[in-house]
């Protein structure tokens, strides 16, 4: 690979180029010697060669690869938590709409924050315990590619952004919570796309290992 690389940088080669110039030569009356590049009368014409050295030019290859899929830094500040449930899980991971998700136990009251930017498109923040959603209290936000995230189950009367508002990476959008079809306190954080058939599950990795230490460089 290093090689392919080596060759494909191909250093371009020092180029030497002579370019040529005829000047002319004359003596004054007073033996003071003057050059020009214009003749005059009684000149003596002379060439000169001017070598002209070109610098090194590195040539780096354009990348040819697939563009990279969004990676999503941890929706969460604290931790480290666990995950309770990943993609394709039994429990309750089974339909189209949560194929891909993953659940994070965490403590009621953790701060959940955006994990990607877009605009807030639906929030929910009244139910309390079960309630008659499964989902409960929860943040949807649409992402510039038309993907959609869902952070769900969250503390009631905690959500802290709007519908129609934009958010930003790290914005807070509410505490985590026990609410909805929950057997624990944790979050449920699973990516959609809008198909004909409604929303499905898409997959989705994080940035970093979800067990892995809170991310301080980023504030987490
Ligand atoms: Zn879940």
């Amino acid at each position: 690979m290093l090689m392919r690389f080596l060759l494909c940088c191909g250093l371009a080669t020092v180029a030497v180029s002579t370019q040529a110039m005829t000047l002319y030569k004359s003596v004054d009356a007073n033996g003071l010697v003057f050059i020009s590049d214009r003749y005059t009368p009684g000149a003596l014409a002379f060439v000169i060669q001017e070598r002209k050295v070109e610098r090194p030019m590195l040539v780096v290859p354009k990348p040819n690869r697939p563009q990279q899929a969004y990676r999503y830094p941890l929706p969460w500040r604290g931790g480290p938590f666990r995950l309770t449930q990943g993609p394709n899980g039994t429990f309750s991971h089974t339909d189209s709409k949560s194929r891909y998700a993953m659940d994070i136990a965490m403590p009621e009251g953790t701060p959940i924050i955006a994990a990607r930017s877009g605009m807030v498109v639906k929030t929910e923040n009244e139910q309390v315990g079960r309630g008659n959603d499964a989902s409960g209290n929860f943040v949807r936000v649409r992402h510039d590619d038309g993907s959609e995230a869902v952070y769900l189950h969250l503390k009631q009367g905690s959500v802290s952004v709007r519908v129609g508002q934009r958010v930003a990476v790290g914005n807070p959008l509410g505490l985590s919570g026990n609410t909805g079809n929950s057997s624990g306190p944790h979050l449920h954080f699973v990516v959609q796309r809008a198909t004909e058939a409604g929303l499905v599950s898409i997959p989705y990795e994080f940035n970093q290992p979800v067990g892995a230490l809170p991310n301080f460089a980023l504030g987490n």
